[in-house]
C-alpha cells in the first residue's frame, strides 16, 4: 500500500492527483490490474471526472455547495456538517483500471482529490491489486500433459 501526500489549497477544491497516482502504479510493477483509492477522512472525497476545463470543477463545487450549504443550520456543532455531507455525498473512495502496467484512465479522465473543510494536508491510500494471472491455451495444455500418468 501507498499514501499519497495532499496539501490542499483551500476550503473547498477538488486538487488533480492523477499524476501521482499514475506514478505510483508503475512503481507497483502490476500490468493488469485495479488501482484502489481510499481517503482516510470524513469531510474530503474522491472524484474522477474532466481535467480538461477547470469549468467543470468548478460547477461540481458550486452545485454540491447548493446542495449543501456552508453557512446552512445543521445539527453537528463543529461547523462542517456541509463538508460532512459533500464527503459522503462524493464518496470516500474509487478505483480504476490498470492495464498494460498504466492507469486506464479515459481520454478526459483526472483523479481528484476532493476537499470540503480545508486547507489542510491529506492523505490518499492507495493499492495496486493484480489480476489473477490467466494461462494461455498453450500453457493449459502443457499443464495438463505434465498431470497425466
Ligand atoms: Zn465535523
Amino acid at each position: 500500500m501507498e499514501r499519497i501526500h495532499v496539501s490542499t489549497r483551500s476550503p473547498q477544491c477538488m486538487e488533480d492527483i492523477t499524476a501521482q497516482v499514475s506514478d505510483a502504479v508503475r512503481r507497483s510493477g502490476v500490468e493488469e490490474g485495479i488501482c484502489h483509492l481510499f481517503v482516510t477522512h470524513t469531510t474530503a472525497g474522491l472524484v474522477i471526472n474532466e481535467n480538461d476545463d477547470p469549468e467543470v470543477v468548478r460547477d461540481l463545487l458550486e452545485k454540491l455547495e447548493a446542495l449543501a450549504p456552508s453557512d446552512a443550520a445543521y445539527h453537528h456543532l463543529e461547523g462542517n456538517s456541509h463538508s460532512h455531507i459533500k464527503s459522503s455525498l462524493v464518496g470516500q473512495s474509487a478505483a480504476a483500471p490498470v492495464a498494460g502496467g498504466r492507469l486506464a484512465l479515459g481520454r478526459w479522465q483526472a483523479v481528484f482529490f476532493a476537499e470540503f473543510d480545508g486547507p489542510r494536508e491529506r492523505e490518499v491510500l492507495l493499492q495496486v491489486v493484480a489480476a489473477r494471472a490467466t494461462e494461455t491455451p498453450a500453457e493449459e495444455l502443457s499443464r495438463e500433459r505434465q498431470a497425466e500418468p
